[in-house]
C-alpha cells in the first residue's frame, strides 16, 4: 500500500470527511483491522484566507509548497490537496515535490465523463466558480460548466466561509443552496459538483434535485484507489 499525504486544515472540517472516507475504503477493501497509510500536513486556515482575500497567491503557494515538501520528506508516495480553492496554488505544489500530486478537479471531470454527463453546474468559492485555474480542468476535458448568478455566487461564498468552515450547518443555508441546484436544473444542468470540500456537510442527494458529484467522496476515495493500487493516475483508469 502507498502512503498518502494529505495537505490539510482548509478547513479541517473537511480533512476529517478525507480520513474518514479513506480509511472507510481502505478497511472495506482490505477487510480486518486494515487503515490507510497517511501523512498529514495541517496548515492553519486563517493564514491561508488572509493569503486569498489578500490576493497573496505566491505566499499561500510557498506556504503549501512547504506542506507538499515535507510531506515527501516523512514519507508519503503522492499528494493530495484537500481544498478545491487552493488547487489555484497547484502548479508551486507540483514544481515543489518529485512524487505525484492528484488533482480534484482532474479526478472531478473523469467521474463526470465516465457518467457520459456534459453540463454540469458548479458550486464552491468565489475564486473557484468565477476564475479559470478550476473550470478551465473541466471544460478543456470537454464539460459545459454553469455557475449559480452574482448574488447567488455572494450567498454560496458567505456560507462556506461564514458557517461552514466553523463546522456551523443552518437550515436556511441548506434551502438556499437547494434552490440554486433547482435553478441549475431549470437551465438544462444534468449534475452539480459540489466544488469545495464543506458542502457536503451541508446537503446530501436525497436533498438534491439533480445528482450530486461531491468532489471530497470523489477524490478521498481516487486516493484510497490509489494507494491500494486499484487507480492507475497517469492513465486515469480503474485497474
Ligand atoms: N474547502 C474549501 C474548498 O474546497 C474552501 C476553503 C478554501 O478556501 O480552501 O474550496
Amino acid at each position: 500500500m502507498k502512503t498518502i499525504g494529505l495537505i490539510g486544515g482548509m478547513s479541517w472540517e473537511s480533512t476529517v470527511s478525507y480520513y474518514k472516507i479513506i480509511n472507510t475504503y481502505v478497511k472495506n477493501t482490505l477487510g480486518g483491522l486494515h487503515s490507510a497509510k497517511c501523512v498529514l500536513y495541517s496548515v492553519d486556515f486563517d493564514e491561508i484566507e488572509s493569503c486569498q482575500s489578500q490576493g497573496d497567491w505566491d505566499k499561500a503557494g510557498e506556504i503549501l509548497a512547504h506542506a507538499a515538501k515535507s510531506l515527501e520528506q516523512a514519507g508519503a508516495d503522492f499528494v493530495i490537496l484537500c481544498t478545491n480553492t487552493m488547487h489555484k496554488n497547484a502548479e508551486a505544489i507540483c514544481n515543489a515535490i518529485k512524487i505525484p500530486f492528484l488533482h480534484i478537479a482532474e479526478l472531478t471531470a473523469k467521474e463526470l465523463l465516465d457518467n457520459h454527463l456534459s453540463k454540469v453546474g458548479l458550486l464552491g468559492t468565489k475564486y473557484t466558480m468565477e476564475e479559470d485555474f478550476y473550470k478551465s480542468k473541466l471544460i478543456e476535458r470537454g464539460l459545459e460548466v454553469v455557475i449559480p448568478s452574482g448574488d447567488e455566487r455572494e450567498f454560496v461564498n458567505q456560507v462556506i466561509f461564514k458557517e461552514l468552515c466553523l463546522g456551523l450547518k443552518k437550515e436556511s443555508s441548506k434551502d438556499g443552496y437547494i434552490k440554486i441546484i433547482d435553478s441549475f436544473k431549470q437551465q438544462g444542468v444534468e449534475a452539480v459538483i459540489l466544488g469545495c470540500t464543506e458542502i457536503g456537510m451541508l446537503i446530501n442527494q436525497e436533498e438534491s434535485s439533480l445528482p450530486i458529484y461531491d468532489t471530497t467522496f470523489i477524490h478521498a476515495i481516487g486516493a484510497a484507489k490509489y494507494a491500494l493500487k486499484l487507480y492507475d493516475y497517469d492513465k486515469r483508469s480503474i485497474k
